[in-house]
């Protein structure tokens, strides 16, 4: 089976019903979403673009981030931005069991005041889904910009990106690995993305 490069998981998408990949809505809505921070490298820079451009977007904190830069933390929610638990320490799902997992999750709630929860690497077990759905929306996506990926080139992460539709959930990361094409993309794609009529909003009450 041949998976669609831009419009990922399609397969996994429907193993993972109660998983939300995608948020239909009559108004033309796409979700911005960053993954990876609060860093010292990248927030305040991210912030600023989309308060310039007057784009909400939801943010997928890292526990241990947050506990790093609190005032980040207020800074991201100061402007109107959501914020999402992305596990304390980064785990990948699949390596560690059920119960460490989600105590993991359970120590970034501490930090991170959220009931929207994206597994790292977009990797969790069922039965790890299944013990956080009760206190969390489990929020995947529709557009991975891959723009951490050393074989991505701006351009095609912005390709990617560009690529969004109604309903499009789309992932770029605040994570220094990411810089280089996340900061050509980004802006690139806000302004085309608002040229068609998008509009930029935080993840919604589901
Ligand atoms: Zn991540």
């Amino acid at each position: 089976m041949k998976l669609d490069s831009v419009h990922v998981y399609r397969f996994a998408r429907y193993l993972l019903p109660d998983y939300y990949w995608f948020i239909p809505n009559n108004t033309k809505e796409i979700y911005l979403s960053f993954d990876d921070g609060p860093t010292l490298e990248l927030t305040e820079i991210i912030l600023n673009i989309l308060a310039k451009k007057n784009v909400k977007a939801t943010f997928f904190l890292v526990g241990e981030n947050v506990l790093e830069y609190p005032d980040l933390y207020n800074s991201i929610l100061e402007d109107g931005h959501r914020v999402g638990n992305h596990s304390f320490n980064h785990l990948k799902g699949w390596k560690i069991s059920k119960n460490e997992y989600v105590e993991n999750v359970i120590k970034a709630s501490d930090y991170i005041h959220s009931n929207l929860f994206r597994p790292p690497y977009g990797k969790i077990s069922y039965g790890q889904g299944k013990l956080l759905k009760s206190d969390y929306k489990i929020i995947m996506w529709s557009i991975l910009t891959r723009d951490y990926d050393k074989n991505t080139s701006p351009e095609q992460c912005l390709y990617r990106a560009n690529k969004a539709k109604t309903g499009d959930v789309i992932v770029f990361h605040d994570n220094i690995k990411a810089q280089e094409n996340m900061l050509y993309a980004l802006p690139r794609f806000i302004d085309f993305a608002q040229e068609k009529g998008f509009v930029f909003n935080t993840i919604p009450e589901l």
